[in-house]
């Protein structure tokens, strides 16, 4: 098809699956990450092409940008993840503070940043995808509440990029296994209960992700913006 596409995070877990599911489809796909060596091995495995980048820095995230080129058909919103988790705040309003702000400039302004550094770029027909949590359901955390912020987000640039043909989306999974997110983080009672919690008794897969956020791509979406996609077995809650 020969899009050119962009998945930040793209060198683990989720947005790796992403990245491979473009690649199998014969685009071309550029993935970044912080983690520069991690990065180029998933990308030469893929057969991506690796921009070492942390999506909050805004000075890293205009350099990537430069390094991208003039022409983007699909932006992928994935660079994220609960800093509470690895992180969490200590004792006082500081603490707190630089905890919540830890979350929200990973998971919301990772995605403004790197948006606003190449929408202009988009070319009709283009999709951006961004990358909510069924965690937004229930935002009692910073981190839920980053999530729903970038959905609230989302909805609003569907209508700025709407008229230039480009299309705006969000999906929220539920829990998915097998990626960086929760390693070594969750004990089997909680992994057993997100199980639980959904309607097909089952973990999701990043391959289930990765085909949502192809089919949000594809020509057959082109009427669908704006919107939130839940990708979670039908689980509705992670309290
Ligand atoms: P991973 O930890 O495997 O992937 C997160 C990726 O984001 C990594 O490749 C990481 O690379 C990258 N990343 C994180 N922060 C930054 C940053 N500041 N700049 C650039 N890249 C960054 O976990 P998942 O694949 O599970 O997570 C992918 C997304 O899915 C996240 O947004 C997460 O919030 C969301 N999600 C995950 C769920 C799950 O159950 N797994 C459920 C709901 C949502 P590096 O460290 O090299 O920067």
């Amino acid at each position: 098809m020969g899009r050119i596409v962009l998945v930040t995070g793209g060198g683990s877990g989720i947005g790796r699956a992403v990245a491979a599911r473009f690649r199998a489809a014969g685009d071309t796909v550029v993935v970044t990450g912080r983690n520069g060596e991690r990065l180029a091995r998933a990308a030469a495995e893929i057969g991506a092409r690796a921009i070492t980048c942390d999506a909050t820095d805004p000075e890293q995230v205009a350099r990537m940008a430069d390094e991208l080129g003039p022409e983007l058909d699909v932006l992928v919103n994935m660079a994220g993840g609960n800093t509470d988790l690895t992180a969490p705040a200590g004792e006082g309003l500081g603490e707190v503070l630089r905890a919540w702000r830890a979350n929200l400039d990973a998971n919301l302004l990772s995605a403004v940043l790197t948006t606003t550094a190449v929408r202009d770029r988009m070319r009709p027909g283009g999709s951006i995808i961004n990358i909510g949590s069924i965690g937004a359901e229930y935002a009692a955390s910073s981190y839920g509440a980053a999530k729903a912020a970038l959905a609230a987000w989302t909805a609003g640039l569907s209508s700025e990029v709407g008229p230039k043909g480009v299309t705006a989306n969000l999906i929220a999974p539920g829990y998915i296994a097998e990626t960086g997110f929760f390693h070594g983080k969750l004990s089997e009672d909680r992994r057993s209960a997100l199980i639980a919690a959904t309607h097909n008794g089952r973990a999701g897969h990043p391959d289930d992700v990765a085909a949502t956020t192809f089919f949000l791509a594809s020509e057959g979406a082109r009427h669908i913006t704006g919107q939130t996609l839940h990708v979670n077995g039908g689980a509705h809650t992670t309290r």
